[in-house]
């Protein structure tokens, strides 16, 4: 079993007291048991030969939230690039070691990148809305490079709207939807980009500082989707804010100059976690 070979504390060595509020149900569900979503085995993802992500060996459940923290520069980007094949497109760019979504490796020979993000979609930090496109057809674009958008063009109507309803925008949009995408507010346009991937029904959602640019309200709203979302689709969020991982997921990572140092419970790792490099981080002693 690759859970075996993450970093969990058996016995916590000693009790953090708690700079972040972490949710109740955080801690509640039994991760261990759900079969992995994404599996890393020795990870490495190379700028040129320079190193960002090193030796990772870690697994994303399904129908969860796993949250990647870490100080800035220390490869939580890199990392969950990785995950749908977005690092190899920077020139130079390669990845050593095994990943693998539900089972199957997506590095393997005759893997199709394109089919990689079909499954695994990907929100960036800022809203990336297509400027000259409307709502509806921003939602659609996922789709056009998806042969199922010709077998089920009768249903185009529907897939719309349920990817905004999962997007929490449903309500917000629906009267406008062949108004430009750029009509919306910044927090909006966010929640489009996050319908976006969901309209090709992908099983994983990266999420890289999604709110990074956002203000508060907006910045709520999609904290509340995300812990929404793990109900239907395993989500992964890149976050340097340590209370918003506290408030959205179940499991954090913690990543430290490219290395994994520990992933574990997010309960667990802002109240016992068992390498004193997480201690730090999550006391604020630096980062
Ligand atoms: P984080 O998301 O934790 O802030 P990144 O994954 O963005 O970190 O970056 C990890 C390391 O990789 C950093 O040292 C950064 O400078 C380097 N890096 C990121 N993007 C590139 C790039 N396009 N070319 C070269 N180096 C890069």
């Amino acid at each position: 079993m690759l859970q075996s070979t993450e970093v969990i504390p058996s016995k916590p060595s000693r009790v953090v007291t708690p700079t972040v509020q972490v949710r109740a149900l955080a801690s509640t569900l039994p991760l261990d048991d759900i079969k992995p979503c994404i599996e890393t085995r020795e990870l490495t993802a190379l700028f040129d030969n320079t190193a960002a992500v090193k030796n990772v060996t870690m697994t994303v459940p399904q129908r969860a939230v796993t949250a990647i923290i870490g100080p800035s520069g220390c490869g939580k980007s890199t990392l969950l690039r990785c995950f749908n094949r977005m690092h190899e497109t920077v020139p130079g760019a390669r990845v050593e070691g095994f990943v693998a979504v539900l089972g199957t490796s997506i590095y393997g020979d005759g893997t199709s990148p394109i089919a990689v993000r079909r499954h695994v979609g990907m929100v960036f930090q800022r809203p990336t809305p297509f400027p000259t496109m409307s709502i509806r057809n921003n939602v659609l674009a996922g789709l056009r490079v998806d042969s199922r958008l010709r077998e089920s063009r009768e249903n185009v109507d529907g897939i719309v709207e349920e990817a905004l309803q999962r997007a929490g925008l449903w309500a917000e949009v629906k009267d406008r939807l062949n108004e430009s995408a750029m009509a919306l507010s910044g927090g909006q346009q966010q929640r489009l980009c996050i319908a976006r991937a969901l309209a090709t029904r992908p099983r994983v959602i990266l999420l890289d500082e999604p709110t990074a640019s956002l203000d508060p309200l907006s910045t709520q709203k999609v904290e509340e989707l995300v812990y929404e979302l793990r109900n239907t689709v395993s989500v992964v969020i890149v976050t340097h804010n340590m209370q918003q991982a506290a408030r959205v997921s179940d499991r954090t990572a913690f990543l430290l100059a490219g290395e994994l140092v520990e992933l574990t419970s997010t309960r667990e790792l802002f109240t016992a976690p068992a390498d004193e490099r997480t201690e730090a981080y999550i006391t604020g002693r630096f980062g």
